[in-house]
């Protein structure tokens, strides 16, 4: 590991200044994957600022909803009872990732921005877009099983690997984030991480600096509580990151679908909702039939690379078995 400067944050704005001025500072929560990724010489921070004892940990009622604090721990969130009671995908997702003591240690705020977990990431001997700009995709032409079959670009066809964010989406959550000067703006999650495009270094639209402080779940999304699941598909049942999975959300009035939310991870750069699906299951009665139909809608825009063609199957077949999981058909 490299040498670098640690510094403990005495306030949120402490905190903000401390990393804004400084190019290759860094925030410091959980640690688990940023600690990891410099053990492998892949992040080099030059400077440390801890925020891990900030007081960013409540998940309370807010008045759009609930509020989960940045550095309440994944377990916190996950065992918190308005969770339970009132977002259960939320839950599901939480607890479908890592291990019970990596989440003891990671934090929401931390959870969102963990990188990718493409290989050629983590060798530097490698060729990598987003660790070093300009340098070529060592994916692209490489072994790709894991990597993207949607809104891939030429400089990088990484996933974003994460659960809760998937949820997050279903559940249409905002993030709360702390900028320069103490300014604070909410950003929708479906516009917080990004597609690579040509800059796929950025793996969200935050600024260098920006601290995230909260997540924000609406009130209204608690209405598909009673139909909601979160199915992860993986090499191993534990301590594996999804090949594929999906967070599907179901409104039913008068027994049929009147509103729908479909998210698929580990699929795309950025957690991938389908409009496409959730238009084919609006108004529909529930039944195998109408979720094959939102299957083959959700996967019709997929470019799968050279290994990863397998996953345009196995996201439709788990795109039906979580729609038929949260419908209770099964
Ligand atoms: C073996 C292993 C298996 C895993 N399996 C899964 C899995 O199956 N599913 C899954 O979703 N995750 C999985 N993870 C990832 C894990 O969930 C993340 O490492 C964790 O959530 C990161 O949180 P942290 O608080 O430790 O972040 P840190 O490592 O401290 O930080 C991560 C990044 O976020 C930045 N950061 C942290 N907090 C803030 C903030 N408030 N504002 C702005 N920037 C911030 C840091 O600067 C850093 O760049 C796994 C991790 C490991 C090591
Ligand atoms: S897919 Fe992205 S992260 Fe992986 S080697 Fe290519 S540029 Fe790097």
């Amino acid at each position: 590991m490299r040498p670098f400067e640690y510094v403990r944050a005495e306030n949120a704005g402490a905190g903000v200044d401390a990393v804004v001025g400084v190019p290759g500072a860094k925030f410091l929560a959980g640690g688990t994957n940023l600690v990891d990724l410099m053990k492998e010489d892949v992040e080099r921070p030059t400077r440390l600022v801890d925020i891990s004892h900030l007081p960013l940990h409540k998940i309370e009622r807010s008045r759009a909803g609930l509020s989960l604090g940045a550095l309440a721990t994944n377990t916190q969130t996950a065992n918190h009872p308005l969770i339970r009671e009132n977002y259960p995908l939320l839950t599901q997702a939480i607890v479908a990732g890592a291990s019970g003591q990596l989440r003891n240690m990671a934090t929401n705020g931390g959870n969102l921005l963990q990188r990718t977990r493409c290989n050629y990431f983590y060798d530097t001997a490698m060729p990598c877009n987003k660790r070093e700009p300009g340098s070529g995709c060592g994916a692209r032409e490489g072994l790709n099983k894991i990597h993207a079959i949607l809104g891939w670009s030429e400089g990088c066809v990484a996933t974003y690997p994460g659960d809760m964010a998937n949820a997050l989406y279903a559940l249409d959550a905002s993030v709360r984030v702390r900028g320069a000067g103490g300014k604070e703006r909410l950003i929708p999650i479906g516009e917080f991480h990004r597609l690579p495009g040509e800059e796929p270094h950025r793996d969200t639209v935050l600024g260098h600096g920006d601290l995230i402080v909260a997540i924000q779940l609406p009130v209204a999304s608690a209405e598909f509580a009673r139909h909601s699941y979160y199915l992860k598909v993986r090499d191993r049942s534990s301590y594996a990151f999804a090949l594929v999975a999906v967070a599907a959300a179901l409104r039913m009035e008068n027994g049929a679908i009147k509103d729908a939310r479909l998210v698929l991870g580990s699929v795309a750069h950025k957690p991938w909702r389908s409009a496409e699906a959730e238009a084919a299951l609006k108004g529909q009665r529930l039944g195998e039939a109408v979720f094959q139909q939102a299957a083959q809608a959700a996967l019709q825009q997929a470019r799968p690379l050279a290994h990863n063609a397998y996953k345009v199957e196995l996201a439709q077949r788990s795109i039906v078995r979580a729609l038929t999981r949260a419908a209770h058909l099964a």
